[in-house]
């Protein structure tokens, strides 16, 4: 596929939905290393941990130390020389000389025959290697445990030092789109802040004479534009800087004009409506003369018709990069599919993720689902459990491209694809988890 400047991405038959993902993938990386949008030092900045969540990790993190920071016990139990252990006789007496406390280490030693009461995560006093835990002691009186010989190894039930983490090594990657487990993982380290990548900014509008902004009285024939609101919650879950351009109204020189305010200020502009077979003469028209833009027919249902391409820097741009250009169909449904399936992975691509699809996994069909082949299908659907303990799933009420309500009820697409045929009751189908994504 031809990606050069003034030489529109043009598509007539229906194209294979992952050949539209690496037509994509190829033109993000283009872009990217026209713009050094990964590598310019102005793209990155320093936040503190608690406003890094669903941020990009811009450099590798180093340990700055150990981690753990010293022997410590995994259990709470008796700490103990592991070389008593090395005997024919089936019981071990080991006499009690003190406790060992979390953040709190006992300051002696423990000699042979002697042990430690120890508790999780306490420092392994000087002289023990082994812990056993207490409930596989018995005790008499607090002076003295005894336990089974064959019920552990030298070295069980502690952790070493550095055995998570070690001092220099990388904590977490660059490129990581940071989630709980990694602020955690970071401040654990002692580190307060880390370097992320910029937040990009994304331009939404919403395009069509039938659409009413909420407060709006709806007259006859009008709808409430949703797509905006959609496409917020879908853009909060990524941290990204949102630019709400509002409603256009179908007609060439609003839609030009609203075109080029948008990409004067954002690095990725997403439309709504207006590239159905009816509307898309008048938007390529436009778009031929603000960048480079394909209007591709995806083999996929919902969402068909989709532009993508790049528009030139506008006039006075600071600094003069291209803007991302999506321009996906109007129907609500078909915007959160397709947001799903090319925009996602293709924002966190330009903004040097090092993940960018989704995770997949299985469940069965709990009835049968009507499949043509020839094109990739994303039905809503919901996640259970069958009466057997496997992962079922089951579709909601009606799949139009129009009804919001089927996706709101449910919590995950079921991905058919491309080739697929109809599937029967009680086979294993693809779904793709709504949490955390959509
Ligand atoms: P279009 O792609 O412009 O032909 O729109 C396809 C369908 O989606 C039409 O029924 C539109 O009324 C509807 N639609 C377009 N944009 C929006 C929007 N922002 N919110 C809700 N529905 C929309
Ligand atoms: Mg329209």
């Amino acid at each position: 596929m031809n990606h050069s400047p003034n030489q529109p991405i043009l598509m007539t038959s229906s194209l294979h939905v992952n050949d539209a993902r690496k037509a994509i993938a190829e033109l993000v990386d283009d872009l990217i290393a026209e713009s050094a949008a990964i590598n310019d030092p102005a793209d990155i900045e320093t936040v503190a941990l608690d406003q890094a969540i669903n941020r990009i990790l811009a450099k590798d993190l180093l340990s700055p130390i150990d981690v753990p920071a010293a022997d410590n016990s995994a259990m709470d139990g008796y700490a103990f020389d592991g070389k008593c252990l090395d005997t024919s006789y089936p019981t071990i007496s080991l006499k009690i000389i003190g406790t060992a406390f979390a953040g709190k280490p006992y300051e002696g030693s423990v000699g042979l025959g002697e042990c430690l009461k120890i508790m999780t995560g306490a420092v392994m006093p000087v002289g023990c290697d082994t812990v056993i835990p207490q409930e596989f002691t018995t005790s008499k009186d607090d002076l003295a445990i005894e336990f089974k010989q064959d019920q552990l190894k030298l070295g069980e039930n502690r952790r070493l030092r550095g055995e998570d983490l070690q001092q220099g090594k990388p904590a977490i990657s660059a490129g990581r789109l940071l989630r709980p487990s990694d602020l955690g993982l970071a401040a654990s380290l002692g580190i307060a802040s880390l370097p992320v990548k910029r937040r990009l900014k994304v331009a939404i509008l919403s395009s069509g004479d039938e659409l009413r902004t909420l407060g709006e009285p709806l007259d006859a024939g009008s709808i409430y534009d949703s797509n905006r609101y959609s496409l917020t919650g879908l853009l909060n879950r990524l941290n990204l800087d949102i630019i709400d351009c509002g409603i256009v109204r179908d007609d060439p020189a609003s839609l030009k004009q609203a075109f080029i305010a948008a990409a004067s200020k954002s690095d990725v502009l997403i439309s709504s409506g207006g590239v159905s077979v009816g509307e898309a003469d008048f938007t390529k028209q436009i778009m031929q003369e603000l960048g480079d833009v394909g209007f591709w027919k995806i083999a996929m249902r919902p969402g068909r018709p989709m532009a993508f391409g790049v528009l030139k820097p506008v006039a006075g741009k600071s600094p003069a990069r291209k803007t991302l250009f999506f321009g996906l169909p109007g129907n609500p449904v078909a915007v959160m599919v397709t947001f799903y399936q090319f925009v996602r992975a293709a924002l966190l691509q330009l903004n040097g993720a090092n993940q960018t699809e989704p995770p997949l996994t299985q469940a069965i069909a709990e009835a049968p689902i009507r499949k043509k082949p020839g094109r990739t299908e994303f039905q809503r659907a919901i996640l259970g459990r069958g009466a057997d303990g496997k992962p079922s799933v089951r579709l909601t009420g009606s799949q139009g491209a129009g009804i919001l309500r089927s996706m709101s009820e449910a919590n995950c697409f079921v991905i058919l694809g491309h080739d697929q045929g109809n599937i029967a009751a009680g086979d294993w189908v693809d779904i793709a988890l709504f949490d955390g994504l959509l």
